[in-house]
């Protein structure tokens, strides 16, 4: 029943969660991701394949109806949180030094496999997902891969997130050329240029202030879903989507936002 790994980015479509993917995923919401151990796995892994890192914030915004803050419920809160730790960790991670023989890109690469897909792995998961799925989890599955209210926050932040998304994941030319020019690459990619050569250390650095500033936008954010927090103005609505398209590519919100054509679902 496990969804396939993608070996890279997703296409341009929608996600189809299975119901097994639903209910992991809502078990992590508010859940076990707070705790160390996890957390350790994630700065690990780097977050969740690309796939699941948009799955995670589908089910959150999705399924979560209610909230503290002026929107109510169908915000990433834990998102926010989550991305805000991990954009920092990997922000430190970027500006030290790679030791030696250690190739520039490995930073930007996982050292741990996504725990999601991990988890849909485990033997008799099939099994135990027949004698589980109930009407329950299917119907949610189901309200989830409608994507409303996830098309809605990546439409109406697209003005503040498309022009920094990475220009080769939405297939458009790039902005500009020379030093800096990668700024506005996603981790994969820029882990693309780095392995042959076309991106340096000046290139991880100017990654790593960007992931700083999009977690103080995050802190922003998650603050702003709580009962005293002040609201959040156009570029902090966006950052949890500049986060997750950074760690999970972009092609997904921008299928949301009308930005692109769809693919053919080819897995
Ligand atoms: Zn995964
Ligand atoms: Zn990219």
């Amino acid at each position: 029943m496990a969804a396939p790994e993608p070996p890279g980015l997703l296409p341009a479509a929608p996600l189809l969660l299975t119901t097994e993917e639903v209910r992991l995923l809502g078990a992590f919401v508010h859940g076990d991701i707070m705790g160390a151990t996890m957390r350790a796995w994630l700065h690990a892994s780097l977050g969740f394949c690309p796939r699941h890192t948009w799955a995670y914030a589908v089910v959150e915004i999705e399924l979560w109806e209610s909230g503290v803050g002026g929107r109510g419920g169908h915000q990433p809160f834990d998102v926010s949180v989550l991305y805000e730790d991990l954009a920092r960790q990997l922000a430190f991670r970027l500006v030290k030094p790679h030791g030696w023989g250690r190739r520039p890109e490995a930073v930007l690469l996982p050292a741990r496999r996504c725990y999601l897909c991990t988890q849909l792995d485990l033997p008799g998961r099939a099994g135990f997902v027949l004698g589980y799925a109930n009407s329950d989890s299917a119907s949610l599955a189901a309200e989830a891969n409608l994507l409303r209210h996830t098309r809605r926050w990546c439409s109406a932040t697209a003005d503040e997130w498309a022009p920094v998304a990475c220009a080769p994941c939405l297939g458009v030319p790039a902005g500009g050329t020379g030093a800096g020019s990668s700024r506005g690459l996603c981790r994969v990619h820029l882990a693309e240029e780095e392995r042959t050569g076309r991106a340096d250390d000046g290139d991880l650095t100017a990654a790593a202030s960007r992931l700083t500033a999009v977690a103080d936008r995050l802190a922003a954010l998650a603050s702003s879903m709580t009962a005293s927090g002040r609201p959040a103005d156009a570029a902090t609505e966006a950052s949890w989507v500049e986060a997750l398209g950074f760690f999970g590519g972009w092609r997904f919100p921008a299928f949301l936002a009308g930005l692109t054509e769809r693919e053919a679902d080819t897995g």
